[in-house]
């Protein structure tokens, strides 16, 4: 196959640049590798652009970037353009792509660039931002466009793509800026690709935790509350609380210790830990007593408070706190995504204090913590190893032996991982875990992250063997990350069909008449001692509607109830996943339950 583009020097750069700087590397071959499909998804874009600006002269375009979803351009058409006009895109892509066109560039200065897109406002705001003082021109047919490429040698080689959605976008991202029109798109190498994609994403929208959500009554969203704060509805409240009480169980079996900081903290001490500086405008503050208070975006500092309570020997480490943390994080209304990105989360947080050589045994608790989890709920899942980056604080040794330490959790655990040189934050390596859901799409959840600043800042210390001041290591770690991005990705991953041990609800009790009501609620009572939730469906409504109702909120295990039921103190189940319809004594039905909520430990 020909190459597509070229790896010099660990970039990738087009045939036609490769060949002006007489340079050769490895051949990129189309197909569905990710510099690959860079290269190709980026052109995709291009392709749209030319489609568009040949149905709509007067377009002027914006930026064209590569993302996770495939590709977007943001644009602006003086006429109504909808969902509707995609296929019409579309078939001038392929029109174009089928002309084979060559896609070249050249270099011109950027007064040159800024002449040639007088007339482009968009054009214009784009070069604002770009400091050199020459920039490329990437030409297909009549089409030239700004861009930094790469790209590939011809339109020829795009055929297997689509137009996905159209949305609003801000300029920039700002909501004070002009409103451009955004179409996103993907493409591959081949159709097979194009296409179990596009079944992926069928399934997606329909497991669209927004959209069963709502069926299951797990959560709302309100305009009168703000965009961004999750209203927790009763069964989406016992499903939280399920997940927290196993994760509770978890941590205290592994030697964490529960506590809470407040809320809001003082300015002040936001200004220490380097918050206030660095982070402050995507927190929100307040004051009280015209004292400036800043409401936490993360949990450290609290622990750091109880960590200072008391005085440490290197005996007593490690410590490990944990808190269910609730955050506040200013994120851009554009951003909001159902529970996947909110403006108040609860995090799985919790930070180990521990002595440099400590660090690794605590790593490897904390992966095996993971892999407890991530397993039991069936995702498959890999770590991310960020190393130290170019710009980093602390000790070179202690670097050193936190990026071996966490190498070595990974193999003692026998993990496959991935390694992002120079990914780290400045003041430590981390691990990133990525989980695969039921549908084969990649997230990114909790993260382990070793620090080596906030100790420093807040001058934290441990006696030593000889009483001499030690600084201790502190590891943030979130398993999940939040509980609402966490329960929104696990909604998606069964498409609602909680497992017993997480359902909101075990059992659905449907009463045949009132005359069973009170047996109804003696089940439903020894439910509760047993650990299991469930609900009793006695409105006046006919027994298929409210088997109906049951069914629709996907209660895994219905029972129904009547005359004989209640003399023979009997149920009558109908398991809703396997479909089949069964007669049991009370007791071993409450037995069975018991056994399938108890058999998840983390
Ligand atoms: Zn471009
Ligand atoms: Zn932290």
């Amino acid at each position: 196959m020909d190459a597509i583009a070229i790896r010099h020097n660990d970039e990738i750069i087009d045939l036609q640049t490769a060949k002006e700087l007489g340079v050769e590397g490895e051949g990129i071959e189309l197909d569905n590798a990710p510099e690959a499909l860079d290269v190709l998804r980026h052109s995709t874009a291009h392709l749209m652009a030319q489609a568009i600006k040949s149905l709509y002269p007067e377009a002027k375009f914006y930026v064209g970037p590569v993302v996770k979803e495939g590709f977007y351009y943001d644009f602006k058409v003086d006429s109504e353009i909808g969902v509707g006009d995609l296929k019409k895109i579309e078939k001038q892509m392929l029109f174009f792509a089928k002309k084979k066109h060559e896609i070249e560039k050249y270099e011109i200065t950027m007064d040159e660039a800024k002449e040639k897109f007088a007339n482009d406002h968009l054009k214009l705001s784009v070069m604002e931002r770009i400091p050199s003082e020459t920039v490329s021109i990437y030409k297909q047919g009549e089409f030239e466009d700004l861009c930094r490429g790469p790209h590939l040698p011809s339109t020829k080689y795009i055929r297997y793509f689509k137009l996905l959605k159209l949305a609003g976008a801000y300029l920039g991202g700002d909501s004070k800026n002009e409103m451009l029109t955004r179409i996103y798109g993907i493409a591959f190498a081949d159709k097979e690709s194009l296409k179990a994609h596009m079944t992926m994403l069928q399934e997606a929208e329909k497991r669209d935790h927004r959209k069963i959500g709502k069926e299951m009554k797990l959560f709302t969203f309100r305009e009168e509350v703000g965009a961004g704060f999750p209203i927790w509805l009763p069964a989406g409240g016992r499903l939280r609380a399920r997940l927290e009480g196993l994760l509770f169980k978890a941590h205290r079996k592994r030697g964490y210790e529960p506590v809470r900081g407040p809320e809001m903290l003082k300015a002040d001490l936001w200004k220490v830990s380097g918050h206030y500086q660095n982070y402050g405008e995507n927190m929100y503050f307040t004051s009280i007593d015209d004292v400036e208070f800043g409401v936490k975006p993360m949990n450290c500092v609290g622990h750091i408070k109880v960590y200072e309570d008391e005085l440490h020997s290197y005996k007593d480490l490690p410590l490990k706190y944990f808190e269910y943390g609730v955050v506040h994080r200013h994120e851009m209304t554009g951003a909001l995504h159902g529970l996947f990105r909110v403006r108040e989360f609860t995090q799985d947080d919790a930070h180990i204090f521990c002595t440099v050589d400590q660090i690794e045994e605590q790593i490897i608790e904390v992966v095996d913590f993971v892999d407890k989890i991530m397993t039991t709920f069936g995702f498959e899942y890999k770590m991310m190893v960020s190393t130290k980056p170019e710009k980093a604080v602390g000790d070179a040794d202690v670097w050193e032996k936190s990026e071996q330490a966490l190498f070595n959790a990974m193999k003692a655990n026998n993990l496959d991982y991935e390694i992002d040189e120079g990914g780290g934050a400045f003041y430590g390596p981390k691990i990133d875990i990525k989980i695969t859901d039921a549908i084969g799409r990649e997230w990114q959840c909790g993260t382990i992250q070793l620090d080596n600043n906030l100790p420093e800042r807040f001058k934290l210390e441990y006696n030593g063997a000889d009483n001499e001041k030690i600084q201790p290591v502190m590891i943030h770690r979130a398993i999940l990350g939040s509980f609402e991005r966490f329960i929104g990705i696990l909604t998606e991953h069964y498409a609602g069909e909680f497992p017993m041990f997480i359902a909101p609800t075990q059992v659905a009790i449907v009463p045949i008449a009132e005359t069973h009501n009170a047996y109804a609620k003696e089940i439903a009572d020894k439910l509760i001692d047993l650990g299991a939730d469930s609900e009793i469906f006695d409105k006046n409504e006919s027994l298929n509607k409210r088997i109906r109702t049951a069914e629709k909120g996907r209660v895994p295990m219905i029972i129904v109830i009547g005359d004989e039921e209640v003399q023979a103190n009997t149920v009558a189940i109908r398991d809703r996943r396997t479909r089949e319809q069964s007669n049991s004594s009370l007791d071993d039905f409450l037995s069975m339950i018991q056994t399938k909520i108890n058999e998840v430990n983390f």
